[in-house]
């Protein structure tokens, strides 16, 4: 039985298959789109809720949590928090949940990313489509030096793939304590490791220490010859110097799962670069990684809700015990 009430309510802004939705059949279910299309039916249908479902599209900001008093647990169906207000929740002793099953998903794109962009495989593509059977070489990934920026766990989950690569593994990262990992050296600070990078690869969070982090100073840093990547959030990034970097020769290509604007504007120069690889933030996005973290946001609210269990909590309650 829930804590509170027997029939708690909660607000569904995900789409979630019938195995899923049977596991809240205990629960009294209001729907919203999970396209982040219906802020004002999300704020009204938080007014008496005890729990809401949501993804990255569908921000929770301090106003959505002014209207719902009675709201215990905000379950985010992803790891980037940056769509909730995390001060707000903390002050109100809401708690949030997030999905941490995806970083094999990711780190996979990453790589993949990464070879497409050292083998040159869209001109590659494009060459053949066109009738064309000839491309200049591409270059090898061992060897290469990767700069992780961000150690956390999809940070790490590519340097696994990357070491057996046969890439030389750096990475940059403030916090202390991380786990030290065989063949992957940490290197102090951003501006000491950009110029000896082959390959950059973004693993942040996106929050107000990070906005902006890969700048016009920090381009200009990186080698001519150097590949960028970006599979964290388009926010880390200034695109207008990205645009600048890579369209003026400053490095020689990126690839770009998540982007300022998402999707981007039809006139943005990113857009045409034949040295530029964008997808449309797919980091997650295969059949089994979802339906686990589909799972893990139905598991996580439900233990919030009946106070039992072990949910991934990222905003404890003060009132949550240890
Ligand atoms: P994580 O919390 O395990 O790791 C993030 C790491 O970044 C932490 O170790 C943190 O100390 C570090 N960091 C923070 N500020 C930094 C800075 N200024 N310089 C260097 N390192 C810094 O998170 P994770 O599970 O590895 O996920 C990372 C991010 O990837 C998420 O926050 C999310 O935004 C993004 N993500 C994107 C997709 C996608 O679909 N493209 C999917 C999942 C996650």
């Amino acid at each position: 039985m829930m804590e509170g009430s027997t029939h708690p309510k909660v607000v569904v802004a995900l789409a979630l298959a019938p195995a899923l939705l049977d596991m809240l059949v205990d629960c009294d279910l209001t729907f919203v789109a999970p396209d982040g299309s219906e802020e004002d039916r999300l704020k009204s249908a938080l007014a008496d809720a005890d729990g809401v479902l949501v993804n990255s599209n569908v921000a929770v900001d301090r106003d959505a949590m002014t209207s719902a008093p009675g709201l215990r647990v905000i379950s985010t169906m992803s790891v980037g928090l940056d769509h909730i207000d995390l001060e707000a929740a903390a002050e109100r002793g809401i708690v949030i949940t997030n999905t941490p099953v995806l970083s094999d998903a990711v780190a996979d794109l990453t790589m993949a990313l990464m070879t497409m962009l050292s083998r040159r495989l869209p001109q590659a593509m494009r060459a053949v489509a066109t009738g064309g059977w000839a491309v200049p070489l591409g270059g090898d990934l061992a060897g290469k030096v990767l700069l992780l920026v961000g150690f956390g766990r999809i940070g790490r989950a590519v340097a696994t793939r990357a070491k057996a690569a046969g890439m030389r593994v750096t990475y940059v990262d403030p916090m202390d304590r991380l786990p030290v990992v065989a063949g992957v050296d940490r290197v102090d600070g951003l501006a000491a490791a950009l110029p000896d990078a082959d390959f950059v690869s973004l693993h942040v969070d996106l929050n107000a220490g990070t906005r902006g982090l890969m700048g016009r100073p920090e381009f200009a840093l990186m080698k001519p010859t150097a590949f960028f990547v970006n599979t964290s959030r388009g926010g880390v990034v200034d695109q207008s110097a990205l645009t600048s970097a890579v369209t003026e020769g400053g490095i020689a290509g990126a690839g770009l799962d998540v982007l300022q604007d998402e999707p981007p504007l039809p006139d943005d120069p990113l857009l045409k670069d034949p040295n530029v690889i964008i997808v449309p933030h797919i980091g997650s996005a295969t059949t089994e990684t979802r339906q686990a973290m589909a799972r893990c946001a139905v598991d996580n609210l439900l233990m919030v809700l009946r106070g039992a269990g072990e949910p991934f909590v990222v905003v404890p309650s003060p009132n949550a015990g240890a």
